[in-house]
């Protein structure tokens, strides 16, 4: 059993044990995936099925959400249940183009609390800097959720998910529309491992390659920009 080992705010290192990716195999993600690449689709259309993919997508990316044994009164008997544990997990937007998936997710899980990290990425060097970080300092014990709807060269995905370990979280599972193929290897690389937590790519497909200017090939083009025009 391999670990990704990655750097703490504290000097200690955190072990992140999983990487697996999941595409999700689904008729109504298909369909909705493909109208939402459709260079015809405009903002409007374009924000509403971002919003439904994800939904559908986090159902799959939430399946081992941690839960506790709860019982209740129904109006005949005691039954026995679960609730979601606490601490809370922690939906990550990454700013912008994560924002757009912000609703969608938070239909399936309200009462998780929000972190917001702001990347942008550098269109020669494609290499992706830090400019907002509004995350929790602990994060021990905690399952994070980071969306970001292009795993593109996997560059931010990689910083993100290193600053959530960093401050000490247990599994991380990142939620992407479309994934190119080598931004899922170079996750893989950086958080290796074979366990059944840890780190984790859910998507809704992985694409043929990434073009000279980083653009995913077919994708579906700026997903900023597609969700909320071009600035
Ligand atoms: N970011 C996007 O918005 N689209 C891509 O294809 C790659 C990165």
């Amino acid at each position: 059993m391999r670990a990704g080992k990655v750097a703490r705010a504290s000097g200690r290192p955190a072990t992140l044990p999983t990487m697996r990716t999941l595409v999700v195999d689904h008729p109504l993600i298909a369909h909705k995936l493909t109208a939402l690449r459709d260079a015809g689709t405009e903002a409007p259309t374009f924000r509403r099925l971002a919003d439904e993919l994800v939904t559908l997508l986090a159902y799959e990316a939430t399946r081992e959400v941690h839960v506790q044994p709860v019982s209740v009164n129904t109006p005949l008997a005691l039954a026995e249940g679960v609730r979601l544990a606490r601490p809370v997990p922690l939906v990550v937007p990454i700013m912008r183009a994560g924002i757009g998936m912000l609703d969608g997710m938070a239909r399936l899980l309200p009462t998780a609390d929000v972190g917001f990290v702001g990347l942008v990425r550098d269109e020669k060097s494609l290499i992706a800097s830090t400019y907002a970080d509004r995350l929790p300092a602990d994060l021990t014990g905690r399952q994070a959720f980071v969306l970001d709807p292009m795993l593109a060269t996997g560059g931010t995905l990689e910083t993100v998910i290193g600053m959530l370990a960093g401050r000490g979280a247990t599994a991380v599972t990142a939620i992407c529309l479309i994934a190119a193929p080598e931004g899922v290897s170079r996750i893989e690389a950086a958080f290796p491992s074979d366990q059944p937590a840890g780190v984790r790519v859910v998507t809704a497909a992985v694409d043929d390659h990434l073009d000279e200017r980083g653009y995913i090939v077919p994708g579906l083009g700026d997903a900023g920009d597609r969700l909320f025009g071009e600035i």
